[in-house]
């Protein structure tokens, strides 16, 4: 399908006079809709709840929208934890999946009231050590081997560093059911970034048997099953998009087979999606400053691989709309880059687009998950702004740039003068 930005070249104009490239623009009635959607797929569950993962989109505006349309947030870090609190969200309002947790952290979590995911059976003596034991308590799985969907092998959790085996989950509730917690949650996170609409389903048949195996190894109460993130995005033209509400009936017809006729129909059901709920509904904005004609054609931007990172680190494709140029013919071939002292700072690789000049407003789309969230400061390059566009159409600076005073804030500014 055509990808077509969510703001036109006049709509870019216009908030490019208040606002300098590059910066990262969200599209608020997109994000809205998108997360009704998904409540709606899920709406036969009735504790069914969406914890926005915060690692994707670290912005409190954002979380504020989502916690508006019934998300909580998921959060791995201290920081991300005080943003959860600063929208206003605590208790289990909060879900804290982290792994190689600090103490700092842990107790943070505990202190807010937040779902505690626990990586590992040797986090309970963790846990237990800090004060009495959460009521409820979650569990992160892993099952080993290689994780299939039919014929295609989706991820190896084998090799992934996360979770416990059957065994030790069986072990941890035990012991937790001893220190005092009553009742429980199993979540699980095998495939990333999934287009199919079977993922889900899959994951959650398999977290259902294992509850009903646990259930009746240990008598525990199963509360609740966290498929968490995983559910992915069309960041190709050619690529299927996944249907929200053919994977929610997914899920349903997986709890009636499994959990229904077992006495489980109490369990609710938790995400923790990040990159559904966001991607899509973010671009980075960038003018094109350069162009050179050596080997092959360059585009440079003011953007760089410090404001948007996957292309870099997993050779992943964006797509690249040139404002103005929607029905262009695509007759020539570019490599749209970055200005970073790295051959890998490119958006674009020998991409068909139409032809570009300079000063070409240029919209790099599904940014808005795991996009400024993993930016950098690599080569003195400084953090983007991030902007709100609102249902009205209006906008709005949910993040100023940074400035050079901030790169250099952490220097004793005492010792060392630097320019403005
Ligand atoms: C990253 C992450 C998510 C979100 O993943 P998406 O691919 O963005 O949906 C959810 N839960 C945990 C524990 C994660 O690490």
């Amino acid at each position: 399908m055509k990808k077509t930005p969510f703001l036109t070249l006049e709509k870019a104009r216009e908030i490019i006079a208040q606002i300098p490239t590059p910066f990262h623009i969200y599209d608020e009635a997109g994000i809205r809709a998108n997360a009704r959607a998904l409540k709606a797929a899920f709406s036969w569950n009735p504790g069914f709840k969406e914890y926005f993962a915060v690692k994707a989109t670290p912005n409190p505006y954002i979380l504020k929208i989502l916690k508006e349309e019934g998300c909580g947030c998921d959060c791995a870090s201290y920081t991300e934890l005080l943003l959860a609190e600063a929208v206003g969200n605590t208790g289990h309002d909060v879900m804290f999946s982290s792994n190689v947790t600090p103490e700092l952290d842990m107790r943070k979590a505990r202190d807010m009231g937040a779902y505690i995911n626990l990586d590992d059976a040797t986090y309970v003596d963790f846990l237990a050590s800090l004060g009495p034991v959460p009521e409820t308590v979650c569990l992160r799985y892993n099952p080993g081997g290689s994780f299939s969907l039919g014929n295609t092998i989706m991820d190896m959790p084998r090799d992934a560093k996360y979770g416990m085996t059957e065994d030790q989950m069986a072990g941890a509730i035990n012991r937790l059911m001893k220190l005092g917690a009553r009742h429980f949650g199993i979540h699980a996170f095998l495939a990333s970034n999934t287009t199919t609409n079977e993922y889900y389903p899959e994951l959650a048949s398999r977290l259902f048997r294992l509850a009903v195996r646990l259930r009746n190894a240990t008598g525990a109460h199963i509360a609740f099953i966290n498929l968490s993130g995983g559910i992915g995005v069309d960041y190709r033209p050619e690529q299927p998009k996944c249907d929200i509400r053919v994977i929610g009936e997914g899920v349903r017809q997986r709890y009636e087979q499994i959990l229904t006729p077992q006495g489980m129909d109490d369990v609710a059901i938790f995400t923790e999606l990040g990159r559904f709920m966001l991607a899509p509904y973010g671009h980075l904005i960038s003018t094109v400053l350069h162009q050179k004609h050596i080997y092959r054609e360059y585009i440079g931007l003011d953007a760089c691989a410090a404001n948007l990172m996957r292309p870099a680190m997993y050779g992943a494709y964006h797509h690249i709309t040139v404002l103005g140029k929607e029905d262009a013919i695509l007759d020539h071939v570019y490599d749209v880059t970055g200005g970073l002292c790295e051959n890998n700072d490119k958006f674009a690789i020998e991409r068909s687009l139409p032809q570009i000049d300079i000063g070409d407003i240029v919209a790099i789309h599904d940014t808005g998950a795991h996009g400024f969230a993993m930016g950098y400061n690599y080569n003195g390059k400084l953090r983007s702004a991030e902007v709100l566009l609102k249902e009205d159409g209006s906008f709005q600076l949910i993040r100023r740039a940074e400035t050079p005073k901030d790169y250099f804030a952490t220097f004793d500014c005492t010792e060392f003068r630097f320019g403005e």
